[in-house]
């Protein structure tokens, strides 16, 4: 019966409450905020002291249909009245789970056949993995299992998901990365070691890469690729022209598996509905998550093409049933919740809106920082933008980390009431808004990055 005011919640989450990607001993002595976020509309958050933020970052780039959508809180809440749980093993489902996975195949590239259900990005590479690993098996190929990623990739922070994660503050301390599991080069044109070389070089040199890896290891022993069509959490860099055109026909020619972890890039954020669609890729596995049910409830899957589908029916045809799964795989609320997001997606014209309205984020920003002395890039695809900050664009130099600008950068912008993220490497502020930001709010965020740019720097 305690009033639960903003000190008392606050003394709690300090005693109580290890927080992720948190600085814990700061946090626990009170020398970080504490934000209680408590609504939201649109691409709007308000927390308990009664600010209201413009979140240019969608929450963690998952509620891309926007805060406070009622038709998606009455489809949990409906199903939940109905029947809140039941499992998915052994050929269970229930009518939202079924039609969620038939609406994510509608709109899947044409080649993908299957969807197994998880909870988040990092469960659903985890499952991704194993069903690399037993694709391989099945076909009697029981060498073939290392992955590779990239540097500066994310895949999430479980012990094999963290391991393909190409960032070093998910490696360091926690004897990561696991073995089997290896780095190719990032695909940022910008920190190319050697500054004279052209684009088209670039991409050359990252497939050289590619392939001197895949000769050093042995072909035989690679099992998959596993990468974000645009890297995310390691800076928003869409890739340089003709990457995935130099990368596709390598994984092909040494029959290694693509694993498009769309994440971030599923249902709609680079203004087409898959990133795969988008840069033209055919991936043998999807990972989706986030986007799928705006974070309305947590829920991610693997979708898996028709020819390996095919392998893995044929495996347990031989092995049995399939010996993975989740107690909360394709839980009856977050399905519920998938099915009316898809919907709204639809009937918003939410793809569309982060084509134009990202085009139009991108494009101001642009204007507006291209020419700043410490902006070394603006770039974006759809609703995804990033400004990199350097010391000294022309020769090259980036800031020392010491300096934080990215962090002070994203701090100077909350306290104009817009949230954009600084990215975990490098000095790179980052946007995802919703995808039903307006053209207005898009302005907003430009003036509020423009302002705030210049007072850092
Ligand atoms: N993959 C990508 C591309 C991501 O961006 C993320 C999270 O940001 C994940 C996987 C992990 O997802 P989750 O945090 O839901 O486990």
């Amino acid at each position: 019966d305690t009033p639960l005011t903003n000190d008392l919640l606050d003394a709690w989450d300090r005693e109580s409450f290890l927080h992720p990607s948190t600085a814990w001993g700061q946090h626990a002595r009170g020398e970080t905020p504490t934000r209680i976020v408590a609504g939201g509309d649109g691409a709007h958050i308000e927390d308990r002291d009664g600010n209201r933020l413009l979140d240019a970052f969608a929450g963690l780039y998952c509620v891309n249909v926007g805060y406070g959508r009622t038709e998606i809180a009455d489809a949990i809440a409906e199903q939940a009245h109905k029947l809140a749980y039941y499992h998915a093993y052994v050929g269970h489902g229930t009518e939202a789970s079924i039609t969620l996975a038939h609406m994510i195949l509608e709109r899947a590239p044409a080649h993908m056949g299957k969807v197994y259900f998880g909870l988040g990005g990092s469960d659903a590479n985890e499952t991704n993995v194993k069903l690399v690993w037993y694709y391989n098996n099945v076909l009697g190929r029981p060498e073939k299992k290392k992955i590779v990623s990239r540097w500066r990739g994310y895949h999430g922070s479980g012990l094999m998901t963290g391991s393909l994660t190409g960032l070093a503050l998910f490696h360091r301390q926690f004897d990561l990365p696991l073995e089997r599991i290896l780095h190719t080069t990032a695909p940022h044109y910008l920190r190319r070691a050697d500054r004279t070389m052209s684009e088209a070089d670039f991409v050359a040199a990252c497939a050289a890469d590619l392939e001197a890896l895949i000769a050093r290891e042995g072909a035989d022993t690679i099992a998959a690729f596993v990468a974000e069509p645009v890297l995310g959490t390691g800076g928003i860099v869409p890739p340089p022209a003709g990457y995935w055109e130099a990368i596709a026909p390598i994984l092909k020619r040494h029959d290694i598996l693509l694993v498009a972890d769309e994440v971030v890039t599923g249902f709609g954020r680079l203004g087409s509905m898959f990133g795969s669609t988008h840069y033209g890729l055919e991936p043998d596995l999807m990972t989706i998550a986030k986007g799928l049910t705006s974070a309305y409830a947590p829920l991610s899957g693997s979708i898996v093409s028709k020819r390996m589908a095919a392998v893995l029916e044929k495996g347990t045809d031989e092995f049995g049933p399939i010996g993975h799964g989740w107690t909360y795989s394709a839980h009856p609320l977050c399905a519920a919740a998938g099915v009316a997001n898809l919907k709204l997606i639809d009937e918003l014209g939410l793809v569309e809106n982060a084509r134009t309205v990202g085009t139009h984020l991108v494009a101001g920003l642009k204007d507006a920082l291209g020419h700043h002395p410490h902006v070394g890039e603006v770039r974006g695809e759809g609703m995804l933008a990033a400004v990199e900050f350097m010391e000294d664009p022309a020769a090259g130099a980036f800031f020392p980390a010491e300096r934080k600008v990215g962090a002070k950068v994203a701090a100077a912008l909350g306290s104009r009431g817009v949230i954009g993220r600084a990215m975990p490497e490098g000095d790179i502020l980052g946007f995802a808004p919703p995808l039903c930001l307006t053209h207005e709010e898009a302005d907003t965020i430009v003036a509020a990055t423009t302002a705030a740019v210049n007072e850092v720097l």
